[in-house]
């Protein structure tokens, strides 16, 4: 069988490694992917790979780490796809701070930049870098790419990074630096085969998924995004509140006797949907429930997103369209059709057919606004820009 050199694209979490599998040649499907979940609990392994599905569990494996996994995965990858060769690794990084406005191969030097981030994404930070750190080590042949979901929001203007707060908590990295940027830089990348008006005017993107978030683009470029510091600003989301009153956070520390983690456990993973309606994080089961809070959380997400998108339009000085991506974005009519009704003072009217049948163009013949659902692809995001670094492509010295 002939060698094809890949691109293996690593998305690390707390308790998962998703990967696929790209061709390092052109801009191709996925050959194969999958992911190990239930790390630290109990882990699970699914993959699919030329059109054969492999499956693997550990029910006693608990107290396997990360590490062994990636182990695991290499392991893996050699004995059932000895066919190719990984030629780089791309990873899902989730904060780049304001140093990293594009990919980069990542060096010693590159690591401890990254390492000096972890306050700012706790969460994510280290298993992201963890990744890079165990593959550098067990594949010291095989470059490791970082892509940042900070990078292409860092063409948003100086002053709306910044928060009312005294300047000199800016240069000490208390500044909105915007997130989901792989998905937002991937949608404006097609968004001109949709709509080249849009795309070289005024849209707003509304990554809709378990996290959520808009991006405000100005001629295909970052304007703005809901998610500022951290990921829990701006929209309601599955679990994370979203924007809230800063003296909420006061009281919970002084009258609750909530310290940091604790605040950082309910903020995170204990408000959102799942908080509201006291059921679940997954929209899905909020819509099939008529339990009044669960009806109530759905009207509070739509409205969130219908607010958040007015704010935005303001700053961007007017709106040529709207664009829905990620799971709920892409999937839920309801969601959709409940959220541009809320938009028809901006000139939003929806085509109730194709929005149920979930097509691209979602909007009435009449409609003022562009309405479009444009399913994002984060993972060939990563693995186009993994390509052009390997090629020596312009990204490479874009380290600003
Ligand atoms: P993540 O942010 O984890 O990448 P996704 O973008 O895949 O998440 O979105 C996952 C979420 O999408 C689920 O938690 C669920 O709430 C929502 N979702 C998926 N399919 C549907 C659907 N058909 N209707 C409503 N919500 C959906």
């Amino acid at each position: 069988m002939p060698q094809s050199d890949v691109i293996l694209v690593v998305n690390a979490g707390s308790s998962s490694i998703k990967f696929s599998l790209y061709p390092a040649a052109d801009d191709g499907r996925p050959l194969g992917g999958g992911i190990i979940e239930g790390i630290g609990v109990q882990p699970q392994f699914k993959a699919e790979f030329a059109g054969k599905a492999f499956k693997d569990d550990w029910p006693d494996g608990a107290g396997l780490d990360h590490e062994h996994f990636y182990g695991f995965l290499l392991d893996w990858l050699a004995r059932e796809t000895p066919e190719t060769t990984v030629v780089a690794a791309g990873h899902r990084v989730v904060h780049g701070g304001t140093d990293f406005a594009a990919p980069v191969v990542v060096d010693a030097a590159v690591l401890s930049a990254l390492e000096a981030l972890v306050p700012l994404a706790p969460l994510h930070q280290p298993h992201n870098l963890a990744a890079i750190r165990t593959l550098s080590e067990r594949a010291p042949a095989i470059p490791q790419v970082a892509c940042f979901d900070t990078a292409f929001h860092r063409s948003i203007p100086a002053r709306d990074q910044l928060y009312g707060l005294p300047l000199d908590l800016a240069e000490a990295g208390l500044r909105r630096y915007g997130f989901h940027g792989l998905s937002y830089e991937f949608v404006a990348g097609v968004l001109p085969d949709y709509d080249a008006g849009a795309a070289a005017g005024r849209t707003i993107v509304a990554h809709l998924g378990n996290g959520a978030s808009l991006c405000a683009l100005k001629d295909g470029e970052s304007r703005a995004c809901t998610m500022g510091f951290s990921t829990l600003d701006g929209l309601i989301m599955g679990t994370r509140c979203g924007s809230i009153d800063p003296g909420v956070l006061i009281y919970l520390l002084r009258e609750k006797g909530l310290d940091a983690d604790g605040l950082e456990k309910l903020l995170y993973k204990e408000s959102g949907l799942l908080g509201l309606s006291g059921l679940s994080a997954d929209m899905r089961d909020l819509l099939a429930s008529d339990r009044p809070e669960a009806r109530q959380a759905v009207e509070m997400f739509c409205d969130r997103v219908a607010q958040q998108i007015a704010g935005l339009a303001a700053l961007l000085g007017g709106l040529d369209a709207v664009v829905f991506t990620a799971g709920i974005g892409e999937r839920s009519a309801p969601i959709r059709a409940a959220i541009c009704a809320r938009l028809a003072w901006l000139g939003a009217e929806l085509d109730p057919a194709a929005n149920a049948a979930g097509e691209a163009r979602i909007a009435a013949a009449a409609s003022r606004l562009g309405l479009w659902i444009v399913p994002t692809d984060e993972e060939s995001m990563i693995a186009r820009h993994s390509r052009g670094l390997l090629a020596g492509a312009p990204a490479e010295t874009a380290r600003a």
